[in-house]
């Protein structure tokens, strides 16, 4: 065990050992709003990989922060960064996995093929595509297609939580499983769990289906147009046109 893995256990016994001292009623010392929000996390990835302290005052900034990032192995094979796209201030947030080839190749988030069905969704609930701000878990392509692996999440969740909380959007949509898992708790099961509301930093969260689920199964578009349909709801916006095929 290295000194790291070591303070990751250490860390997780006392948050145990306080949860389980919350649990019996007793009075918990006094812990920082980071420890605490740390704590009210459960499950979820929430043990921040050693990070150089970053603070960045706007998204611009903080994308020439990550450029040339070499902090994963993912950064060897990457052509692009894909470091997300919206107005700096977009009411809604979509997080999806890890950039594709496609995306690998331009930059650009959700270019391909689940992206153009995640713009008509965009589209469908009466947003333009650039109204709403689009981003990855993971900022750099995984070599084929595989699934980010868990320390490469660890590793660029910082980079997603600064992005949002300058962007301070009123929702956020997880996008398929591993979004959820990382932004909600690491057992999250989208098949039974989406559409429920969840939170992440306070900010009310919907996890839904990715569209490249949806291009192998169309017959859960029904379930992503109901998920949309209450994240519309919660932003007040009327009109809600039938998702096309
Ligand atoms: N799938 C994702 O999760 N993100 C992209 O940017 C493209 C495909």
């Amino acid at each position: 065990m290295d000194a790291r893995e070591e303070l990751i256990d250490l860390l997780g016994q006392v948050k145990k050992q306080l949860l389980y001292s919350q649990e019996i009623g007793l009075d918990a010392p006094t812990l920082s709003p980071h420890s605490l929000h740390y704590l009210r996390k459960g499950l979820q990835l929430a043990i921040e990989p050693l990070k150089e302290n970053f603070s960045c005052t706007s998204l611009e900034e903080l994308e020439n922060f990550i450029n040339n990032c070499d902090k994963c192995r993912l950064s060897k094979e990457r052509k692009n960064i894909v470091f997300g796209e919206g107005p700096p201030h977009a009411r809604l947030v979509f997080v999806g996995e890890a950039p594709g080839m496609d995306e690998d190749l331009t930059g650009k988030p959700f270019v391909g093929k689940a992206g153009k069905l995640l713009t008509n969704i965009i589209q469908a609930m009466g947003f333009t595509r650039e109204e709403v701000y689009i981003c990855n878990i993971v900022k750099c392509h995984p070599p084929h297609n595989r699934d980010p692996e868990r320390d490469e999440i660890e590793i660029c969740l910082p980079f997603l939580e600064a992005q949002i909380s300058l962007i301070q959007p009123e929702i956020i949509c997880a996008i398929g499983r591993i979004s959820a898992q990382s932004l909600v708790h690491e057992d999250f099961k989208i098949t039974r769990e989406r559409g429920q509301w969840q939170s992440f930093r306070d900010i009310p969260l919907m996890p839904t289906y990715h569209p490249a689920y949806l291009l192998r199964y169309p017959q859960a578009k029904k379930a992503v147009w109901e998920d949309m349909q209450q994240i519309m709801k919660k932003l007040g916006l009327k009109d809600p046109r039938e998702l096309k095929d």
